[in-house]
C-alpha cells in the first residue's frame, strides 16, 4: 500500500472514530457500572449561575461562565469562570480567618481521604432553620455508633440541599437581611477539633455557621485548629452515619483561602 493510500485510510479510521464517540449518557453509564465500590454518592452541587451564596455587598457575586473558545469556530471549546473561592460546593482552608494559616495548597492530602461521619438534625431543621449541631448531638451520634474514629470528617445532614434549585430558599434571609440556616455551634466544632481527632468538618449550607450567626464563631473556633471546612455539600442523607469514607478533591492553588472542591463518598 503507497504511503498516499495508507493515509487515506487512516484518516478514514480517525472520521469513523470521530463520529461514533459515545454519547454523554453512555460515557456516564459505562463508569457508573464499575464495580470498584458497592456505594459511591456524589456529595457535591454541579455549580452554575444559580447556585445560591452568602450575599456580602461589593464582595461577593454569582459564578458567571463564558466562552472564551467554540469548537465551531476555535476547533477547540473552553470556558473563562468568573467565581471566588467561597462559592459552591467547597473548602475552607484555616487562612481564610487566620493570617498565617494553612492555604489550600497546604492542607495535609492525608486529610482529604477520610472517614465520613454523617449526623443528622434534618427533624430539628424542618421547624426550626435556626438549630445547631451541638456536643449533645455529638454525644447522642456516639451513643448509638460508638466514638468517632480517629481522623474522621463530621458532617452535618440539615436537608438543606433540597432547596438547591431556590436560592432564595436556600439562603433564607429575613426582611432585616438576617439568614436563617442550620450550622455547626462553636462549642461542637470546638469539642470536634479537641476532644476528638477530627480532619474535618462540613455543612449542606452556606457556612459552617448557623445563618444567624454574624461573627462566624464557628468558623473561628475550628479553623484555629488549623483544620479544613466544606460548605454547600450534597446528599449527605444518602450516606449511612458511619462506614463511608469521603475523598475530598480540594483545588490546589497557592495561597488560596478555599475553593471549588469534588467530594465523594464511598462505601
Ligand atoms: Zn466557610
Amino acid at each position: 500500500m503507497t504511503v498516499a493510500k495508507t493515509t487515506a485510510k487512516l484518516s478514514m479510521v480517525l472520521t469513523a472514530v470521530t463520529l461514533s464517540y459515545p454519547t454523554p449518557a453512555a460515557q456516564t453509564a459505562k463508569v457508573a457500572n464499575s464495580p470498584r465500590f458497592a456505594h459511591v454518592v456524589d456529595l457535591t452541587h454541579a455549580l452554575d449561575e444559580d447556585t445560591p451564596y452568602i450575599p456580602v455587598p461589593s464582595i461577593t457575586f454569582p459564578f458567571r461562565k463564558t466562552p472564551i473558545a467554540t469548537i465551531a469556530k476555535n476547533g477547540v471549546a473552553a470556558y473563562r469562570w468568573e467565581i471566588h473561592e467561597h462559592l459552591g460546593t467547597q473548602i475552607d482552608a484555616p487562612n481564610h480567618f487566620f493570617e498565617g494559616g494553612l492555604s489550600l495548597d497546604r492542607l495535609p492530602v492525608d486529610s482529604l481521604v477520610v472517614p465520613l461521619v454523617v449526623i443528622d438534625v434534618s427533624a430539628r431543621a424542618v421547624t426550626n432553620p435556626d438549630t445547631s449541631l451541638t456536643v449533645a448531638d455529638v454525644e447522642a451520634w456516639e451513643r448509638r455508633h460508638g466514638r468517632i474514629v480517629e481522623r474522621a470528617a463530621v458532617m452535618m445532614a440539615s436537608g438543606w440541599d433540597s432547596r438547591i434549585k431556590d436560592a432564595k430558599a436556600f439562603v433564607n434571609a429575613d426582611a432585616s437581611g438576617a439568614m436563617h440556616f442550620p450550622g455547626f455551634s462553636p462549642e461542637a466544632a470546638s469539642f470536634l477539633a479537641r476532644s476528638r481527632d477530627v480532619s474535618g468538618i462540613g455543612v449542606d449550607t452556606l457556612s459552617l455557621d448557623p445563618g444567624l450567626d454574624a461573627t462566624y464563631a464557628a468558623h473561628k473556633a475550628w479553623l484555629a485548629t488549623g483544620k479544613w471546612g466544606v460548605e454547600l455539600v450534597a446528599n449527605l442523607r444518602e450516606v449511612p452515619p458511619v462506614g463511608a469514607t469521603v475523598f475530598v478533591g480540594a483545588s490546589k492553588v497557592k495561597g488560596a483561602t478555599g475553593g471549588p472542591v469534588r467530594l465523594i463518598a464511598v462505601w
